[in-house]
């Protein structure tokens, strides 16, 4: 186990992926004390009983990949990186199971299968860093969702070692959960980390398919892939992945150099299964979308775009924040939602381009991103102002935003009312009497006073920050890369 109190290597932990302006410190104490990256289970139990007696938090964090702080300290305390536990245990052929240790990223451990003729049906599209203990912990959708669901619906077990020390596991290796009494696991899954660490997992794999075709279809609009997306729902066609990405979102990638198509929008589909059986889902595919509108793109342009599902923000290399917001809305109200959520971008001075996915059959993925400077106080603080009215959409569309994190976490009533928000407060309490673990997310916005914001306070914030921005100049990060293109 290795231990580090250095002050660059501290400072390197106090932020994920949407690094805090440095004037929210007079909050939140996000640089941490220590951090700390254990090897074994039990090192991670030696860890928890320490803090335990000292009344000091531990924050476990996998890659920092996640947007909402999850893994960021709101009172300093220890950062445990789970990074160094990134071993696969075993891999059971016989039984189709994987047990790995949690800090192993999802890219890491599809490739060892595949090397062995095995598949994993889900991962994020972070997957080249995000570890299996930090998508577990967010209980976010990604590839694979629309077909074969998330990770939570293929972990079969989970060592857990709760914030008291004591360690756990939620199901069984080898077979299901069924009558096995409340399900465990998903007790763990979308905690973000605030319940206990997960030491270990072991998740179901399945044989490599026969056949992985990636199809992809161009709109002239996103808004026109609506209807198709409902009538594939309905058909029994079930792809793998279904993702999507608007003209602009294109245009910062050949601003860039890349190689990117000029379309409308762009719908790819990854199809899995036997030879017959996908040329059939192909064929089928090929109706709906082009009857609604669309048109079929070489298999060239949807093999690439497949290759491409991992690295959605490339437009970073502008030298620009690339902000996301996330919200899950119904399938019916997608082009409302899409609609709303291209005015607020316009109202708010953005240049944000919208990408996201067909989660399942019932709803859609909406991931705006926006370009700024995430060094400029004000222009990095009004990001915060752009995901609470994107949130407001979903809401107002009958879905919601996904994540809880430092900064949402006072939407916890609203996502499950407040008798069930209550029923998770009181689960933490019990798990974590003395709050050691990762206090100050999902369950409240706490700060470095140890008092926790009001949601109606944090919220009038916001909304103040989206109110701002409006006043602002337009946001010009990007632009002059898109003007060469147009010349
Ligand atoms: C390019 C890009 C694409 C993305 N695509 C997706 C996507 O498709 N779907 C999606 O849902 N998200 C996506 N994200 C967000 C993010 O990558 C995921 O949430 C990711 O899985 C987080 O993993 P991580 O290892 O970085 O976790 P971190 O950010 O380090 O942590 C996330 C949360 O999990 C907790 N945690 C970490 N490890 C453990 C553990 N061992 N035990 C208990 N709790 C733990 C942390 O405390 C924190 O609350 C994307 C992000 C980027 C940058």
């Amino acid at each position: 186990m290795e231990t580090s109190d250095d002050k660059l290597e501290r400072r390197l932990y106090s932020h994920d992926l949407a690094p805090l302006p440095k004037e929210m410190d007079v909050l939140f104490k996000t640089m941490p004390d220590q951090v700390v990256r254990p090897n074994y289970t039990e090192d991670v139990v030696q860890i928890v009983k320490k803090a335990n007696a000292t009344g000091k938090p531990i924050v476990p964090r996998g890659a920092g990949t996640w947007g909402l702080g999850g893994s960021v300290p709101v009172k300093g305390g220890t950062v445990l990186d789970m990074t160094s536990m990134n071993k696969i245990i075993s891999i059971d052929g016989k039984n189709l199971v994987v047990t790995v240790q949690p800090g192993i990223t999802w890219k890491a451990l599809a490739d060892a299968l595949d090397a062995q003729g095995f598949f994993l049906t889900c991962y994020p599209s972070s997957a080249p860093s995000a570890t299996l203990g930090g998508w577990i912990g967010t209980g976010g959708t990604g590839i694979g969702a629309f077909k074969y669901g998330t990770a939570g619906d293929w972990i079969r077990d989970m060592e857990v070692v709760l914030p008291t020390g004591v360690v756990i596991h939620t199901g069984d290796k080898l077979v299901p959960n069924n009558g096995g009494g409340p399900n465990l696991t998903w007790l763990f899954v979308g905690a973000e980390g605030t319940y206990g660490i997960v030491t270990e997992v072991t998740l179901i794999i399945l044989p490599k398919p026969e056949e992985m075709r990636a199809v992809a279809y161009s709109f002239d609009d996103l808004a026109k892939f609506g209807p198709a997306a409902r009538r594939i729902a309905r058909s029994g066609v079930a792809p793998m992945h279904m993702m999507f990405s608007d003209r602009l979102h294109f245009d910062y990638l050949r601003a860039l150099g890349k190689h990117a198509p000029e379309v409308g929008c762009l719908v790819t589909c990854m199809l899995t299964g036997s030879k017959d059986s996908v040329d059939l889902e192909e064929k089928k595919l090929d109706e709906i979308m082009t009857s609604e509108g669309g048109k079929k793109e070489p298999k060239e342009t949807a093999e690439h775009e497949w290759h491409e599902r991992n690295y959605e923000f490339r437009v970073r290399e502008l030298g620009a924040g690339a902000i996301p917001g996330e919200v899950l809305v119904p399938m019916e109200n997608f082009e409302k939602a899409l609609a709303e959520t291209r005015a607020l971008i316009t109202n708010m001075k953005l240049n944000a381009p919208i990408i996201g996915t067909v989660s399942d059959i019932n709803s859609f993925m909406l991931m705006p991103y926006y370009l700024t400077d995430e060094h400029n106080f004000l222009r990095s603080t009004t990001a915060m102002g752009f995901g609470k009215k994107l949130g407001d959409i979903a809401f107002a569309n009958g879905g919601r935003p996904v994540g809880l994190g430092i900064f949402f976490a006072g939407n916890l009533d609203k996502y499950r009312g407040k008798e069930g928000a209550e029923l998770i407060r009181s689960i933490k309490k019990l798990l974590d009497p003395n709050e050691i673990m990762n206090p100050g997310k999902m369950v409240e916005t706490g700060t470095r006073f140890g008092i926790s914001l009001p949601a109606f306070f944090m919220a009038f914030g916001m909304n103040m920050m989206a109110g701002m921005k409006r006043l602002m100049p337009r946001d010009r990060v990007g632009e002059r890369e898109l003007s060469k293109l147009k010349k």
